[in-house]
């Protein structure tokens, strides 16, 4: 018999990982805050469980997919046995509250493994899914097939904090570059050109940023930023114009400020002849 799953957290996510651990033949037992969003799931043979602690029982692995860890003490905070559980947890949060969630679970006599889901509810269980995951690499590897069928598991180490921090980074890239299309639309849309006709060429920036990746993280790595292509003075000198541009149009000035205010800080270090990968200098110490 395929290994019986709780899952507990019924949001897009919740039940999209329930679909495909259905689908896969495994026995899901789940809870939610708001009874009647396990419906739909509950329909296609979930079984659900009346309390937190009946979930919890039901399954030695017990998945979590919630807003926040706050709702994790809020919910598995009256269970009163958690021993010899395996509980995952795949919401999203600060590192250092997850690694204060990994020993209070642990203090509770359960194993903890923290996980990062990098893909959208739809894309859950498809090929392109896959989840950040660290903690004790033994409950990882025991555990892995099964996570597999969410998405394709990576362990990033022990640290439970570091697959949060993965997939903050990655968010932090993600998002970025959404308000960045966004931003640049506005822009051009002060002149009437639609978002549909900015959005091929935008493609092909991010495209360019794919190109630079490995060469920029080398030099982050090895703290070495030749300037001979490019250097944050001249960088800096657009990132003025984009701010003088979205004050023509009367944008949002915020982001191209903050963007701005990276260039001054490796100028104002005298680092203006370096490539604009010293900003990393101004990033990790912004005083
Ligand atoms: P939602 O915020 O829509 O739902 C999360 C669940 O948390 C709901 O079932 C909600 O219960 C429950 N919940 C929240 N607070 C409490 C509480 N105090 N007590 C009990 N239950 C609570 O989240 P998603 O499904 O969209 O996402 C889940 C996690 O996955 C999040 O951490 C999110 O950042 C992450 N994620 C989301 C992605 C997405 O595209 N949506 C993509 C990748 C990761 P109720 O139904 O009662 O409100």
């Amino acid at each position: 018999m395929n290994q019986p799953v709780t899952l507990i957290g019924l949001g897009p996510m919740g039940q999209a990982m329930v679909n495909s651990l259905l689908d896969a033949g495994h026995p899901v037992t789940v809870w939610n805050r708001t009874a009647s969003r396990a419906d739909a799931v509950v329909a296609r043979g979930a079984a659900r469980a009346e309390t937190p602690a009946d979930a919890v029982r039901a399954s030695d692995l017990v998945l979590l997919s919630l807003t926040d860890y706050a709702a994790m003490y809020d919910i598995l905070g009256p269970v009163e046995d958690l021993g010899g559980k395996v509980v995952v947890n795949l919401s999203s949060d600060s590192p250092v509250v997850t690694r204060e969630a990994a020993k209070w679970v642990e203090q509770r006599g359960a194993r903890f493994l923290t996980g990062g889901v990098m893909v959208p509810a739809p894309m859950v269980g498809t090929e392109a899914s896959y989840v950040y995951c660290s903690g004790p690499k033994d409950v990882f590897d025991a555990h892995e097939k099964t996570l597999g069928i969410i998405g394709k598991p990576h362990h990033m180490g022990a640290d439970p904090g570091l697959a949060q921090l993965f997939y903050q980074a990655n968010l932090d890239v993600f998002l970025t570059s959404l308000s960045a299309f966004l931003h640049g639309a506005a822009l051009l849309g002060s002149a009437g050109v639609p978002a549909k006709d900015f959005a091929p060429w935008a493609a092909e920036v991010f495209q360019l940023v794919v190109h630079f990746l490995p060469e920029s993280a080398e030099q982050v790595d090895n703290d070495d930023h030749p300037g001979h292509l490019s250097t944050a003075t001249m960088m800096g000198a657009t990132a003025d114009h984009i701010v003088a541009a979205s004050g023509e149009a009367g944008i949002d000035l915020d982001l191209p400020r903050a963007i701005k205010a990276h260039y001054d800080r490796a100028i104002a270090a005298g680092k203006g002849g370096d490539n604009w990968t010293r900003l990393i200098d101004g990033i990790r110490n912004p005083s």
